[in-house]
């Protein structure tokens, strides 16, 4: 499959590895936004996020997230986990991840 995070899941393409388990891979973003900013991918290829039901998976990817926050000094201050779906939104890759952002003042409303 031609999916730029399933070649980062199997090893094709190189990444900088900040979590890793059976189900999930953390990495950095290539192109930050904020002082932190972390991709938390799940391994198995799902497209978008109305594709899947799995909750406990989803629901362990959020709570990796918060675990990598606090490690990363960012709890406190304060983080965004952001999902972006399709292209309203500005979803760039279709393989579900969700964005850990901090280490600044992020605005509200979104742009
Ligand atoms: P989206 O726009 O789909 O919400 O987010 C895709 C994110 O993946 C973007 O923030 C982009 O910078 C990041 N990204 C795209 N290609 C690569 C890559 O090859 N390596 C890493 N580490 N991040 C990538
Ligand atoms: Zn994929």
């Amino acid at each position: 499959m031609d999916c730029i995070f399933c070649k980062i899941v199997n090893g094709e393409i190189k990444s900088a590895k900040v979590y890793e388990d059976e189900d999930v891979l953390c990495i950095k973003d290539i192109n930050p936004q904020a002082p932190v900013h972390i991709l938390i991918i799940p391994k198995k290829h799902i497209a978008k996020l109305y594709q899947t039901d799995e909750i406990t998976l989803l629901g362990k990817m959020l709570k990796i997230g918060c675990d990598i926050a606090e490690k990363e000094g960012i709890k406190e201050s304060g983080y965004r986990i952001v999902i972006n779906t399709n292209r309203n939104a500005g979803q760039s890759v279709d393989h579900i991840h969700f964005h850990l952002l901090g280490g600044r003042i992020l605005m509200w409303p979104p742009g």
